[in-house]
């Protein structure tokens, strides 16, 4: 079978199939090799690695997966490719093509079954409509990975890798530099996709913390107060967490706090009871946490 990062290959198969793309899926294929091997130098996918592909389309980065890794799991949610996903994958006896929604699937289990529960590696075009869900839902689910290297919507990856006081910083900021360190690899054109999406693209690697960087009493409750804080960007801190409840992790029952009881903790910090959340840094939403839980 030949490589299908082309755009006359992946033409061809999209033919041969009668395959019509899904807006609603977010089928963009790839069709330029440099960007794929790229992609797969980045990952820096072994010999011995477990990597599990969310949305293999037709089978192009799935190709270079299989060839470069020890086994490959690909989750696809569109019925219609798994035919062409079987003639295009048929030479890899590495690869188990699975037609399911990634956000239903137990990565654990796949984690448990391929790879004895080691971490595993995940590699992706991601379909841009579900980025944040499938990002927070992999970190969350405590899975063991130790790397996510992704196709993402280039807002997306700068909302990612960028520090307080900037327009892009927020909760998934926030989240991603909890879990882990992110680094753009590269800007991708839209010329590079079939179709081509009406957006900018960026691949960004986020390498798994084995410890977070910062410490806090309860995790749950300081995700919370981040959402909060960033629910209502143009207000206080103080305003916006003294309308707001919050979950705590040990009780698992909502909280609120007034807005004296914030601008104490924030005097405490050494912060102007005025602050937006923008402005504060990961440390300081964990100090935060810790001092409303007293
Ligand atoms: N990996 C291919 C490539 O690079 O050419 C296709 C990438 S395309 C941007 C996104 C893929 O994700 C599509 O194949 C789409 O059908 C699939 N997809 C969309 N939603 C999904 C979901 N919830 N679960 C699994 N796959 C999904």
């Amino acid at each position: 079978m030949a490589y299908l990062g082309t755009p006359s290959a992946t033409a061809e198969i999209i033919k041969k199939y009668n395959f019509t793309f899904q807006k609603r899926y977010g089928q963009n294929f790839l069709v330029d090799t440099n960007i794929l091997e790229k992609i797969i130098r980045c990952a820096d996918i072994k010999k011995d690695d477990c990597v599990i592909e969310i949305g293999p389309g037709i089978g192009t980065m799935t190709q270079y997966l299989a060839e470069n890794a020890r086994e490959v799991t690909a989750v696809e949610i569109d019925k219609n490719l798994i035919p062409i996903l079987k003639e295009t994958l048929l030479e890899y006896d590495n690869v188990s093509v699975l037609n399911e929604d990634i956000l239903k699937v137990d990565i654990g289990r796949i984690s448990e079954e391929k790879n004895g529960g080691k971490p595993v590696k995940i590699v992706a075009n991601l379909p841009y409509y579900i980025t944040t869900p499938i990002i927070m839902g992999l970190f969350e689910s405590h899975v063991p990975l130790s790397s996510i290297t992704v196709m993402v919507q280039k807002e997306v990856a700068d909302r990612m890798q960028t520090g307080p006081g900037t327009k892009d910083y927020g909760a998934l900021s926030l989240a991603v530099q909890y879990y882990a360190r992110p680094e753009i690899i590269m800007n991708v054109p839209p010329s590079c996709f079939m179709p081509k999406p009406g957006v900018g693209s960026s691949v960004i690697r986020l390498t798994l913390f084995s410890e977070p960087p910062v410490k806090t009493e309860d995790e749950i409750k300081m995700f919370s107060i981040i959402k909060a804080a960033f629910n209502q960007r143009r207000k206080t801190l103080a305003n916006s967490l003294a309308n707001s409840s919050f979950i705590l992790d040990g009780e698992r029952k909502s909280v609120k706090f007034t807005r004296q009881q914030v601008c104490e903790a924030l005097g405490q910090m050494e912060l102007s009871h005025t602050i937006r959340g923008e402005a504060l840094t990961l440390k300081q939403f964990a100090a935060l946490s810790d001092l409303l839980s007293k």
